[in-house]
């Protein structure tokens, strides 16, 4: 993995929170998988002086263009709205670990949380091309904050919205929504990001319905090398337990490894 200095083919404003960057990738040579992230370099300036994180939302391999979603939070991001297209970005990467797919599973089903879908997004593009049916369930605070879901539906996703708005989110109503779809369909595997709460709830579908899955872990990082040790998270090892990086032993890990407190 490398920097690279890409250039911003368009970076707008797509709802209240959120803001959707393309860059031009034909100079990244490296495969990037749904799952992985860039680290960026959010501006010219010394500050914020930290890398700010963001997983690839699409792969374009046609138009060599890689794509962005990411909700405006704090410095980092607000800097990241004042680029224009035609600048240019430092991204590090492609960084982590991404999912996987199995080629046994037909049916897999998504849950995501807020911007979580970020990630998951070119997940599904990759199954959705694989001849797998997906089933993703959006979560979020507002209807105006379920962003991918068209984009999604575009390509064959089977999307389920629920929102804290029209108390359709709540964790016994997002089980009872998912108990029903396990009913319906016939799911080989879970993958989960976004929420702590709902990855909870994912674990312990998994474990009772016997079911194999995958998470993506969100945690404040520093360098994204695996050197400063700012993204730990705690998994299961066997009987143990212990600590890993999420930038580079995750962010993506087996569902039902991972310790969410
Ligand atoms: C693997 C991964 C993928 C992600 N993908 C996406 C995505 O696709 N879309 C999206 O919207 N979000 C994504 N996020 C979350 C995103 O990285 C954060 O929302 C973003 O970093 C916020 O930056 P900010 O400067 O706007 O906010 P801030 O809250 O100001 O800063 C965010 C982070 O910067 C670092 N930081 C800031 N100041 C300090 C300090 N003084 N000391 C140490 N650290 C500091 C910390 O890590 C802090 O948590 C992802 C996170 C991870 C880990």
């Amino acid at each position: 993995m490398e920097s690279h200095q890409v250039r911003i083919l368009s970076n707008e404003k797509v709802s209240e929170r959120y803001w959707h960057m393309i860059v031009d990738a034909s100079d990244i040579k490296e495969n990037v998988e749904p799952g992985q992230f860039f680290h960026f370099l959010c501006s010219n300036s010394i500050y914020p002086f930290l890398r700010r994180p963001f997983s690839v939302y699409r792969i374009d391999s046609d138009r060599n263009t890689l794509e962005f979603l990411y909700l405006v939070k704090g410095l980092g991001t607000k800097k990241m709205t004042e680029l224009k297209a035609g600048e240019k970005i430092d991204i590090f990467g492609p960084l982590g670990t991404g999912f996987h797919l199995k080629e046994s599973d037909s049916n897999i089903l998504l849950l995501a949380r807020g911007v979580g879908i970020a990630t998951l997004a070119a997940l599904a593009y990759k199954a959705v091309g694989k001849n797998k049916k997906v089933i993703a369930i959006l979560s979020a605070r507002c209807r105006n904050d379920l962003l991918a879901a068209d984009y999604l539906t575009s390509f064959g996703v089977q999307v389920y919205k629920v929102t804290d708005e029209e108390g359709t989110s709540d964790l016994h109503k997002v089980k009872e929504l998912i108990n029903q779809l396990l009913i319906e369909n016939d799911i080989h595997a879970l993958y989960t990001c976004g929420s702590k709460r709902l990855a909870r709830l994912m674990q312990s579908i998994g474990k009772r319905e016997g079911l194999w899955g995958e998470i993506a872990l969100e945690e404040n990082m520093g360098c994204a090398m695996g050197v400063c040790f700012a993204c730990l998270c705690h998994i299961h090892d066997g009987h143990e337990a212990k600590s890993a990086r999420v930038c580079v032993d995750g962010p993506v890990f087996p569902l039902e490894q991972v310790i969410l407190q």
